[in-house]
This record gives structure tokens, C-alpha cells and sequence, in this order.
């Protein structure tokens, strides 16, 4: 019930075993810190910032940016706050900015593909995130990334927003995460390189299982083939954490999946140092945890992602 789970309102997320696990919350826009706190996520895991462009006449400045990310993290007081560079296009458009029709605006000019070849656009948005940083525990974070070059270019534009930031006398943190969404099969086949260029990963299942399945996750006449427990999808989500652990960083998991009650023990025994969830999902997810004994079952789901035996 969920007076049961308002008692678990200020206790660890950690299994009986005594294994930690993050359980961070998934928002929208800042009005949402206060489900976030209701519901005590350690952090937020994903803020996905299209909002701050969908209710916006022209592309917010600066400034604008500027002040909603101060206000995010000033509330945060201190937790981390994961903040998603822009990740428009595909399903999410807005007015002022045409997109030319795409016969496959999935695999079309989106994300981190619109960024790159728009400078003006993300860099006022990379320069409102290092100048908020100051205000709290920032982690930026790339969506759509499926290259090496594509992490590399991005670093080199945040590198060159600290130089033009100290030129001009603006504060900014260096102590801010730099990381990716793996939501393309192309980084998970990558991900050992990738590892060594990142702080984080987070695993992207909606887009991860569109893309591995050749599913479009807005068609609903294959709605049933869309299928995140779907073996090639579990079995690239262990990959992508065995190379991060690999090299030292840690995996996420921020798209639907990571509530799924059914997957958690495998995302457990895979070694997910995270999960981002809805903010009213957040403390059924820490009863999940605090009831699995990952050293019981650990060792048997691995062997059964080998064998394909796990069935969910
Ligand atoms: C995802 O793809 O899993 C994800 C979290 O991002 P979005 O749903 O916004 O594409
Ligand atoms: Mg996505």
C-alpha cells in the first residue's frame, strides 16, 4: 500500500544483501521537484530539457536556460541532477524549427545530429549549464550519441565554452559529469571506447529496444513486437555495463525499463549502479531492491542471459 511505502521515505535503496543501488527520478520541467522530493529519489536521473524549447516561441536564449537550470539544481540542494541536452526531432518538434519531412524521422536529423550542426543552438544551451553549475551537483548528458567523433566534438565545444567563460570573467564548476545516453546499438557495440570519454553511461531502453528490435516505438500496429525484456536488448544492456565497469565508470538505466519490477534483479546482477524512474515510481522501485537477495540469484540470471533462458 502506499502508506507501506511512504515508510520507506529516508531508507537506503539497497538490496538484503547489502548492495547499493541509485534510485533517481526522471523529470519534465521544475515544477516536478516536488514529487521528486515527496517521493525521496536520491537525484535526478533524467531531466529531459525539450520542455524548456516546446513552450517557447523561438529557441530559449541563454539566459532563460540559464535561470531554470539554476533553479533545478538550487532545489536539488546538492544531490546530482542529470541534464539532458536537447532531444528534438523525431516524435518531439516545435514550430519555429522546420525540420524538412523524413520518410524515417526516427533514424532522421534529431538530437545530438541537430546540435552538432547547429552551433548557436547548443551552445547557448552548453553555456547556461556550465554557468549554472555553480548552483549545485551537475551532470550533463548527450542523447542520440552513436559515434566516437560525436562525444569527442561535443567535449571540444564544452572546452571551448570554459576558455570563452573564464575570457569573460563568468564562474562555472569544474567539477560537473560529463556523460551519454546509450540508446542506439551502434554506442552499445562501441561502448568499451566510448567508456574512456565519458564520466557515465545511461541506458536508454525506449529508444534502445526501438532501434535493436527495428521496432518504431510510436506504431502502434507492432505495438506487441515492441518488447524492452526482449533478450538482444538485455543482453546489450550487460555489455554496455560490463564495458563501463570496464573502464572504471558507472551505467544507468533511464528509459521505462528501469521500474519494470520483473527486470531489476537482471539489471542487478548486471551491475546497474542506477536507476531513473518516474518520480511516483521511486519508492516501489526501493521496495523491489531492499527484497532481492542479489547473491541467491545472481550467478542464475547471468547464466540464463547466456543461455537465453531467462524468460520474463
Ligand atoms: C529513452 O530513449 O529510453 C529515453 C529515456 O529517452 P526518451 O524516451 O526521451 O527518448
Ligand atoms: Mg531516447
Amino acid at each position: 500500500t502506499r502508506e507501506k511505502l511512504l515508510q520507506l521515505k529516508g531508507k537506503s535503496s539497497e538490496t538484503l544483501d547489502g548492495v547499493k543501488v541509485e534510485i533517481n527520478a526522471n523529470i519534465g520541467r521544475p515544477a516536478d521537484i516536488s514529487l521528486v522530493q515527496a517521493n525521496d529519489a536520491e537525484g535526478i536521473g533524467l531531466f529531459r530539457s525539450e520542455f524548456l524549447y516546446m513552450e517557447s516561441r523561438e529557441f530559449p536564449t541563454e539566459e532563460a536556460q540559464f535561470e531554470v537550470y539554476k533553479e533545478v539544481l538550487e532545489r536539488m540542494n546538492g544531490k546530482r541532477v542529470i541534464i539532458r541536452t536537447l532531444d528534438l526531432g523525431a516524435d518531439k518538434h516545435v514550430p519555429y524549427f522546420n525540420i524538412p519531412n523524413e520518410d524515417n524521422p526516427a533514424m532522421g536529423y534529431r538530437a545530438i545530429r541537430i546540435c552538432l550542426t547547429r552551433p548557436e543552438i547548443f551552445n547557448a544551451q552548453l553555456r547556461a549549464l556550465l554557468r549554472a553549475s555553480v548552483y549545485g551537483h551537475l551532470a550533463i548528458m548527450v542523447p542520440m550519441i552513436t559515434s566516437l567523433d560525436e562525444v569527442l566534438k561535443t567535449k571540444e565545444i564544452i572546452e571551448n565554452i570554459k576558455t570563452q567563460l573564464r575570457d569573460e570573467g563568468i564562474a562555472y564548476s569544474d567539477d560537473f559529469e560529463f556523460g551519454i545516453m546509450v540508446e542506439t546499438p551502434a554506442a552499445a557495440m562501441i561502448s568499451d571506447i566510448l567508456a574512456q570519454h565519458v564520466d557515465f553511461f545511461s541506458i536508454g531502453t525506449n529508444d534502445l529496444t526501438q532501434y535493436t528490435l527495428a521496432v518504431d516505438r510510436m506504431n502502434h500496429t507492432i505495438a506487441s513486437l515492441y518488447d524492452p525484456r526482449h533478450l538482444a536488448v538485455l543482453r546489450m544492456m550487460r555489455m554496455i555495463v560490463e564495458n563501463g565497469k570496464k573502464h572504471g565508470i558507472w551505467t544507468g538505466i533511464c528509459g521505462e525499463s528501469a521500474a519494470d519490477a520483473e527486470l531489476i534483479p537482471a539489471f542487478l546482477a548486471m551491475g546497474v549502479h542506477e536507476l531513473s524512474v518516474s518520480p511516483t515510481a521511486v519508492l516501489d522501485v526501493r521496495q523491489k531492491v531492499r527484497d532481492i537477495n542479489l547473491a541467491l540469484c545472481k550467478e542464475k540470471i547471468l547464466k540464463r542471459l547466456d543461455e537465453g533462458t531467462l524468460s520474463i
